[in-house]
Parts: C-alpha cells; sequence; structure tokens
C-alpha cells in the first residue's frame, strides 16, 4: 500500500521564509490567513489528504467509473463520501470571493494545499478542479445574475463543473468545433453537438454538473473568431433556483483510458440542449482561456504532486529493500545485505527526484503569489508585474512540471525493480496518472509553442526581461560571497545559456518559424531549469541565513537544503547547455525528410 505524507514543513519553510508570505499582508484575504491561520490550515488540509483522499487512490484505479444503462455514472466506492468531506470543509471555495460564499483566502494557500490533495488521489481531486476553473470562468465573465444563479451551489461543492471544448475531429485546433447553438429569442440558446474525453461530464457526486461548452453560434465566422462559450447545466433550474427538470445533455460513454480510473472521461451528447451565452458572443475562445490558465497551473500542480508521491514511496522502498553490498564495503553489516539507498545509482534517482521536487514546490507556490498580487493589489505596476510574470510562467508549470512529473514516476518505478512493474506496489498507478497531465490542456508541445510564440515576444520581451532582471540580480548580489559561489555560478551559467538561447530565437525564429517551432520544447525546458535553479538559490541562500543566526532546532532541514541543492546546481542545471546546443542547429535537419521517408 503506498504511503503519502503532505509535505507541510517544506510548504511553510517556501512560504514563509524565502518567498516572504508575510509581506503580502496589505492584500485581501493574507489578514485572514496569517502565518500561523496558515500552518493550521496546511496541518488540516494535510490530514484530509493523507486520511481521507489517499487511502481510496488505489481503491479508485482499480473500480474506475462505470457507466449505467440509464447513462448515469457511478463513481469508485467512497468518493463520494471523501468529495462531502472536502465540501463541507470548506475547501472549495477557500480561494473564492466571500460574496459567493467563498473563504476569501489567497490562492497561494489553495495551491498549496492543493498539491497535498493531488498527491494524495489525483483522479478524485479533479472533480473540484474542474469545478473550481468553472467558477473562475463564471467569476470574471459572468453576470451579476449568472454570478448569484451559479456560483454559491458551485462553491458550496453542491453543484460541480466541466469544461467542454473536445470534439473528436477537433482538440488543439479549436477553431475546427462543430458544436452549435441556436438562439431561443429569449436569450438563452440551443446547444447540440459531440463533445469527447470530458473529464467529470457524468458522476454520482453531485446534485447538478454545470457544463461550461464550447460552440458556434448559428452564422457566426468560422475558426476561432467565431466561438462562444456556454453554461449547460444537466437539470435546468426551477423558479427557485433548484435542480428542476433533465437537460438534454447525456453521457454517451465513457473511455477505457490508461490512468486517472477514478475520474470518468465522457463522450457528452448535447441534443438541443437549454444553455446560456457566458461572455460575448464569439468571445468564447477568452473566455475559456481564463478557466484553462487556471486549469494549466492546476495541472502543472498534478505533475509536481505525483512526483512527491512517488519519490516518497521510492525512498521507503529503498531504505528496506536489501539488495548487493555498499562499493565502499557493508553498511548493514548485520543483514546479508544493504539496503539499496546505498547505491549511488539508487541516490542519483532519489536526489534527482527531491531536488526537482523542492524546487518545483517553490516555482509553483512563486507564481501562485504572483497570481495572488495580479488579482488583489492595488498599486497598478505591481498588478502588471505579476500578471506578466504568471503569463509567462504558466506554460512553464505546465509543462515542465508534467514533463519532470511522468519522468520521475517512471524513475521512483525504477527504484523497485521488477517489483515496480507489477501492480502490487502502486507504483505502475503513478506511472500511468502522470501520463496524461502532459497530454491534456494543451499538449506540452502546444506549451512549450504558447511560451516561444506568444509569451516571449508580449509587450516587447517585458515578462521575459523581468525575469533575466530578477535571477540575474540575485546572482549579482551574491557575487562576492563564498558560500554561495558554488550555486550562483551555475546559476548565472545557466541564465547565460537562456540569454543565448532567447537571443537565438530572436534571430532565427522570426524568419523562419520553424526554427522557433523546433527550439520550442528544449527552449521550454532550458527555462525551467533555470527558473528551477533560481528556486534553489533563493532556497540555499535562506538556509544559510537561518543556520547563521539560528536555525531552531531545524539546522538538519537546512543542512539538507545545501546538500539538495548543491546537487540540483552539480547534475541538473547543466542540462542548459544541451538545451542550448541542440536548438541552436534549427530545423533544417528536422525538417528535411519528405513525410514519405518516415
Ligand atoms: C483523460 C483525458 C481527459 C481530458 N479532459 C478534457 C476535458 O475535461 N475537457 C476537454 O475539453 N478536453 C479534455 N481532454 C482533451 C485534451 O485536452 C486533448 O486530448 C488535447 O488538448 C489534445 O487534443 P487531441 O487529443 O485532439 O490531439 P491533437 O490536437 O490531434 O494533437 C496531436 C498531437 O499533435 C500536436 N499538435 C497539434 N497541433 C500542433 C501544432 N500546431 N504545433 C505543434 N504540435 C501540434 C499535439 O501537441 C499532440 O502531440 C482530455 C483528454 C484526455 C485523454
Amino acid at each position: 500500500m503506498p504511503i503519502f505524507r503532505a509535505p507541510v514543513q517544506d510548504t511553510l519553510f517556501v512560504l514563509n521564509d524565502v518567498l516572504g508570505y508575510e509581506r503580502y499582508s496589505n492584500l485581501a484575504g493574507f489578514s485572514d490567513a496569517s502565518p500561523d491561520v496558515l500552518e493550521a490550515i496546511l496541518a488540516e488540509g494535510a490530514k484530509l489528504a493523507e486520511n481521507v483522499m489517499h487511502p481510496l487512490n488505489r481503491v479508485g484505479d482499480m473500480e474506475g467509473c462505470v457507466r449505467n444503462d440509464d447513462g448515469s455514472v457511478t463513481t469508485p466506492k467512497g468518493f463520494k463520501e471523501a468529495f462531502d468531506q472536502y465540501r463541507e470543509g470548506g475547501w472549495m471555495g477557500l480561494a473564492v470571493p466571500a460574496e459567493f460564499g467563498g473563504q476569501g483566502l489567497p490562492y497561494t494557500v489553495h495551491s498549496a494545499v492543493g498539491e497535498y490533495m493531488s498527491a494524495a488521489n489525483m483522479a478524485l481531486m479533479m472533480y473540484p478542479g474542474l469545478t473550481q476553473g468553472a467558477i473562475a470562468a463564471v467569476l470574471v465573465h459572468g453576470t451579476d445574475e449568472q454570478k448569484a444563479t451559479w456560483l454559491p451551489k458551485m462553491v458550496e461543492g453542491a453543484w460541480t463543473g466541466t469544461m467542454n471544448l473536445t470534439e473528436p475531429h477537433c482538440g488543439t485546433d479549436l477553431g475546427l468545433l462543430r458544436s452549435k447553438a441556436v438562439p431561443n429569442g429569449d436569450g438563452s440558446y440551443k446547444i447540440s453537438g459531440q463533445k469527447i474525453f470530458i473529464s467529470a461530464g457524468e458522476h454520482d457526486m453531485s446534485d447538478n454538473i454545470i457544463h461550461l461548452v464550447l460552440a458556434r453560434i448559428e452564422g457566426a465566422p468560422e475558426g476561432v473568431k467565431g466561438i462562444s462559450l456556454f453554461i449547460v447545466p444537466k437539470f435546468n433550474i426551477d423558479a427557485s433556483g433548484n435542480p428542476g427538470t433533465r437537460n438534454a445533455v447525456s453521457c454517451g460513454s465513457i473511455e477505457e483510458k490508461m490512468g486517472i480510473h477514478g475520474n470518468s472521461t465522457c463522450v457528452m451528447n448535447y441534443d438541443e440542449a437549454h444553455g446560456f451565452l457566458l461572455g460575448e458572443a464569439n468571445g468564447g475562445l477568452k473566455a475559456m482561456f481564463t478557466m484553462m490558465n487556471e486549469a494549466r497551473l492546476g495541472v502543472g500542480l498534478q505533475g509536481l504532486a505525483v512526483s512527491e508521491v512517488a519519490y516518497q514511496n521510492a525512498v521507503a522502498y529503498a531504505k528496506d529493500r536489501i539488495q548487493g553490498r555498499s562499493l565502499t564495503g557493508p553498511k548493514a553489516p548485520d543483514k546479508k545485505a544493504d539496503p539499496i539507498i546505498v547505491h549511488p545509482d539508487i541516490r542519483r534517482k532519489l536526489m534527482t527526484m527531491k531536488a526537482f521536487n523542492e524546487a518545483g514546490r517553490a516555482l509553483v507556490l512563486w507564481t501562485a503569489i504572483n497570481s495572488d498580487v495580479a488579482h488583489r493589489s492595488e498599486d497598478d505596476a505591481e498588478r502588471r508585474a505579476a500578471d506578466d510574470h504568471m503569463g509567462l510562467m504558466t506554460p512553464v508549470v505546465k509543462g515542465v512540471l508534467t514533463d519532470k512529473g511522468f519522468e520521475h514516476a517512471v524513475m521512483a518505478q525504477q527504484v523497485f525493480g521488477g517489483h515496480g512493474y507489477i501492480e502490487e506496489h502502486g507504483m505502475s498507478q503513478f506511472v500511468r496518472d502522470a501520463r496524461i497531465a502532459m497530454i491534456y490542456e494543451g499538449a506540452n508541445g502546444v506549451q512549450a509553442l504558447d511560451l516561444v510564440g506568444r509569451k516571449l515576444g508580449l509587450n516587447g520581451g517585458r515578462a521575459v526581461q523581468a525575469f533575466f532582471k530578477d535571477v540575474g540580480e540575485f546572482c549579482e548580489a551574491n557575487r562576492g560571497d563564498e558560500q554561495m559561489a558554488p550555486y550562483t555560478k551555475a546559476l548565472k551559467k545557466g541564465l547565460n545559456d537562456l540569454q543565448a538561447a532567447t537571443m537565438w530565437l530572436v534571430q532565427n525564429g522570426m524568419s523562419n518559424p520553424d526554427n522557433a517551432g523546433a527550439a520550442s520544447t528544449d527552449y521550454m525546458h532550458l527555462f525551467g531549469l533555470v527558473a528551477l535553479g533560481y528556486m534553489w538559490g533563493r532556497m540555499v541562500k535562506t538556509a544559510q541565513d537561518k543556520l547563521a543566526t539560528g536555525a531552531n532546532g531545524s539546522a538538519d532541514f537546512y543542512e539538507t537544503k545545501l546538500v539538495t541543492g548543491l546537487y540540483f546546481m552539480e547534475r541538473v542545471m547543466p542540462e542548459t547547455a544541451a538545451h542550448l546546443a541542440r536548438l541552436s542547429t534549427g530545423s533544417a535537419t528536422m525538417m528535411a525528410l519528405a513525410a514519405e521517408a518516415f
């Protein structure tokens, strides 16, 4: 049975000591989550994740969801009760404004707890996760009446939400979508079409399901310019605001899939279903992006979460499993063999995962704080800078953290040898679950294109220049510090590679867009390494300061940070050079063969 312990101490270190959480107490909601309250919330979230969500992870994987003959879907045993505890605990509305029934606390706190929940049970957490995305879209684009009608019940968790973009012939290229909307003449629409792969499309965990559906209003332009977003409830709402008659939307089937078996992935059929325009006509993509940006950060978090839980299980196994002797002589002479944690190659795997997870957590929380600043600060310049950061980091967090999440699930599985491949230890589930995060919410290749093709050049490169300045100034400020030298030297080298790659793109990407496309995935990972390296620089600096000024009984924790950070700089950071070398070769060879030659 896999284990999971929420890394609360590490989250608190990052938030309080590295990112200076208290500095943001002027922002709405932050004073209600003062550091002691923050600690209490994280502890409560950890308990729910460890004791309620996590024990159901294997159950969900083995049982999966079942579509019944009447089109209803039954979720795995215990899922509904666990979800009830989640919503009754107020977790759904943690960061939603109080006027809609939420607690108005920082999104940062929501993200911190979100990591624990997704690590404990990724499939289960997708039901509330999609609802939170739908809440975000209605909050930003809904009319006052729509907000009053839909939000309180969703925030309460009595109703859940979905996002319906994908159609059989149309995934990445939403301009191809065919679902249509015909005006009823009273402001509402008849929505028809088929959507596939809809997560949480049908289930038994809530009284109503609020589908957000992309469709084309009759006569609207072709392509993405003619797409609108609609609210389509499973049950129409009666005069008193409760679920009434059944709407013409149904689950045609659920997909048999590789992982996240506990989440129902549905084919949804809309047969003149009653729907309501959300946001402007033909402005659907923009409205959906509100939901998708939130969801992309959430998916990045899933990558980190699976990497963390897989790592924890690999560590436990490596301490327990005895095989062979240490290269430098027996470490457990009383036993017939040493625990495999003595072997350098096992250490390489564990350290790689650990070094990534801790920096990944810091990157997610740094981005989450920027989200709070972007939405809650009263200072225009501060808001703009934070919004720039969010836009730039969203594809990096989504693409890099999920690619690495899968890689690390495999790495942790490898620590188990053959015992990782069979189902008994649960390692195979982590591999299968982590895989989807690289695909949905925009496949990672598309995230890389978003970074290179859109985000880099936005506002004359303002966001990327601000990031370079942050990292460069950090290296400069610590230049004379001998203790920091091994860290800042490696980080500066990584930054130089990233700046060279950016310059290469400016010089070669415009003249031949295939060069930008060919460089994009390497560039995204190079960017991710520098961002993670910067997080390590800041964590190490904080740990050194703590050790110098009194570690308050946590000296081991800080010493461990110094070693893990050094491992990252020595063993992971050098990959920036390979990414730069690869991307600088351009697209010529990659594009040289005719399609027939493959
Ligand atoms: C389990 C699961 C859950 C899902 N949940 C939802 C959901 O809740 N709601 C929803 O709407 N959808 C959902 N999806 C759909 C998912 O978002 C899509 O599968 C994804 O966006 C990719 O679309 P596609 O599968 O049609 O692939 P395609 O768009 O056909 O892409 C195929 C490959 O080509 C690449 N590619 C495509 N265009 C380009 C380009 N211009 N440049 C470079 N590369 C390109 C892609 O990166 C990908 O690798 C889910 C899918 C799965 C499997």
